[in-house]
């Protein structure tokens, strides 16, 4: 079976998927931007579960729960803060793709809905990062997996506009 990639504008919280991905920092216990949303709108439980993983290093992802969120999941991935381009950066946003799909499907999600990962706050240059992860999804589903649909929610119409060009889907 093919899975399908697909991008749209919207927010992450509200998509009806099995798995939505968190651009979480290192410490797992909320920030700002997409962080923050998703911990405002999963309820406090998800904080008090994020505080027993203990922290995650960048390019890794760890999974909890989605509490009052519509997605069963929250696969927690940390992507790296933008220092120029010659400090491992694209090694690790790639690695947050392909640990969160890793993950994924060991957990039998069918569906993921991934934010823009580093390219808030952390300043990852947009068409970079977009095109990096359009590349990582693609190459993880070429590999046997449960996961049958990613979703590239982005935020901003600049963003979608972005997705769908690499996509194809301009
Ligand atoms: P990072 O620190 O990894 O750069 P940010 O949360 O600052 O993470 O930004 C990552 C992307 O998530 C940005 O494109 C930002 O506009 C977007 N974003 C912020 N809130 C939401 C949301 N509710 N749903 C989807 N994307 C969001």
């Amino acid at each position: 079976m093919t899975a399908r990639i697909e991008a749209l504008q919207g927010d992450i919280t509200s998509q009806a998927v099995d798995a939505i991905v968190n651009a979480a920092n290192t410490t797992l216990l909320g920030g700002g931007g997409v962080d923050g949303a998703i911990h405002r709108a999963a309820g406090p439980e998800l904080l008090e579960e994020c505080r027993t993983i203990g922290g995650c290093p960048t390019g890794e992802a760890r999974i909890t729960k989605g509490y009052r969120l519509p997605a069963t999941y929250v696969i927690h991935t940390v992507g790296p803060v933008w220092g120029g381009g010659h400090r491992r950066e694209p090694e690790l946003l790639r690695n947050c793709y392909v640990n969160s799909l890793a993950l994924a499907a060991t957990h039998g999600v069918r569906s993921v809905a991934f934010p823009s990962i580093s390219t808030g706050a952390y300043r990852y240059p947009i068409h970079q990062a977009a095109k990096l992860a359009v590349e990582a999804v693609r190459e993880c589903l070429r590999q046997p997996t449960t996961v049958e649909l990613v979703r590239f929610v982005c935020f901003s119409a600049g963003d979608l506009e972005v997705y769908r060009r690499i996509l194809g889907q301009a």
